[in-house]
């Protein structure tokens, strides 16, 4: 059963022939768990700051893609990792000034007492490890996670990721507590904390003893949940109680996306035993990795070794370095903040009946979209029609959520006021030319038709 939202779906619109022969090509060579987003797939070729340009030079507003989250081909991250990628690119068995520099930069943005960092290609593996030493750490196999969360692909991480849909199974030992995301503007931190007690109490009567809280401290896939701050609190202190420990994965909400501060955790005051990193830490070269206070690691650190072959290598430590440079000079917490809040202001002062409740912090964005009823049930296949609405004017978003009903927000963290305008604009255009039941191949200024 494929949940994926938001993607191409065959013979659903028409579309040019050049298009369909890229899609058969692309089926002929490519495994079939593949999707492409959008009712009309897209064709880019380059990408410059915030803009994404298409096979026939049209420019897009990028308002969904947090992994080259400092722009597009950021000029001085391309610079360093071109320069470094001329000189030398080994890996972590080799003594190295650059990766401990990168590292001492890195664990200096981090709460005492997390001091100790591993590296790892993507946010899938940082989770993978991090689950790994929470049962080394702690002698449990239980894991609990939000109602629609996300963590990655491995088998262990995969069987913790209920976005997947009822296709992809969850482990044994994991259980699953609710958000409130699309009916409400925020979660009761005493409700989340009884249901993480609850599957406490459902593991240890079935003999398991807890590992971990797994959480995105944005909740990103449960539909962008923020608020209020320190509304996990009483859940991560639960879990500490129970003998387990509380892992962050920052894969969504780290290195500024919250505005502000560098991580999603800081809005919960609270310190993890385990934060995992990932999408943005090298805009777009592929690193993530785990931070952790040292203790934590000790068991692990006896028992097993860890290499990964290219992870933390010397041009992915130097591009690694690049993006924290890039966002201290060119002061994006500030930014994030300050574009963030005007983004805040035009979402809420924006009138339809469709629009339900607006959550976000920083630059990360969650707008519900609801039927027209008084009840405002959740409405995925208008949300659909707005996601592709907006791609038709050229502007990218995405959706979320357990009903796929919220809208996705992320502009780069390099968004100025203009491009909020022009993306308002936009959603406005479609809100006002569509109402419920608006069609997903909405007719619009300058949508390709076959
Ligand atoms: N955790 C979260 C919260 C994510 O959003 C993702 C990716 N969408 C991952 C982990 C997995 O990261 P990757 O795709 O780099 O393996």
């Amino acid at each position: 059963m494929d949940t994926t939202p938001n993607c191409y779906v065959p013979g659903e619109v028409a579309l040019p022939k050049d298009v369909e022969a890229q899609i058969d090509r692309r089926r002929s060579v490519m495994g079939s768990s593949y999707r492409l987003s959008y009712a009309r797939p897209l064709h880019f070729v380059r990408g410059e700051g915030v803009w994404l340009i298409d096979n026939h030079g049209e420019r897009y507003l990028d308002f969904y893609n947090n992994v080259a989250s400092l722009g597009h081909c950021h000029p001085s991250i391309v610079a360093a990792m071109s320069k470094q990628a001329q000189v030398l690119c080994t890996n972590t068995r080799y003594l190295d000034d650059t990766i401990l520099t990168f590292s001492e930069r890195l664990l200096a943005l981090f709460p005492d007492p997390i001091s100790s960092a591993i590296f790892t290609c993507t946010g899938s593996e940082a989770n993978d490890l991090a689950c790994r030493i929470a049962m080394s750490h702690t002698g449990g196999e239980g894991f609990i996670v939000s109602e629609h969360a996300y963590h990655g692909t491995t088998e262990l991480v995969a069987g913790m990721s209920p976005n997947l849909g009822q296709g992809v199974s969850l482990g044994r030992n994991v259980r699953t507590v609710p958000l409130p995301a699309s009916e409400r503007l925020t979660c009761a931190g005493s409700e989340f904390e009884a249901s993480v007690r609850t599957a406490i109490s459902d593991l240890n009567r079935r003999g398991v003893d807890v590992a971990a809280l797994l959480v995105d401290t944005l909740f990103s896939s449960d539909g962008v949940v923020p608020d209020p701050p320190g509304f996990l609190a009483g859940a991560v202190a639960a879990v500490r109680e129970a003998g387990g420990i509380f892992i962050a994965d920052e894969v969504q909400p780290g290195f500024g996306r919250t505005g502000g501060s560098m991580w999603g955790f800081l809005r919960h005051d609270l310190v993890p035993d385990i934060a995992t990193l990932g999408k943005p830490m090298g805009n777009g070269y592929p690193m993530a990795g785990i931070v952790a206070r040292p203790e934590v690691l000790t068991e692990f650190g006896r028992k097993a070794r860890y290499f990964n072959t290219f992870a933390g290598n010397t041009v992915a430590a130097a591009t690694g370095l690049a993006v924290l440079e890039a966002i201290e000079n060119e002061r994006l917490l500030e930014n994030a903040n300050i574009v963030g809040g005007y983004l805040r202001e035009r979402l809420g002062a924006l009138r339809h009946r469709c629009l339900g409740a607006v959550r976000g912090a920083g630059l990360f964005f969650g707008v519900d979209i609801v039927d027209g009823s008084d009840s405002r049930l959740p409405a995925p296949a208008s949300a659909k029609a707005i996601v592709n609405g907006l791609r038709a004017r050229r502007v990218l978003i995405g959706s979320t959520g357990k009903h796929d009903n919220t809208l996705k927000i992320r502009p780069p963290l390099i968004a100025t006021h203009e491009y909020v305008d022009v993306f308002i604009d936009a959603l406005q255009d479609v809100l006002s030319g569509t109402a419920h039941g608006m069609a997903v191949d909405q007719a619009s200024p300058g949508s390709r038709s076959a």
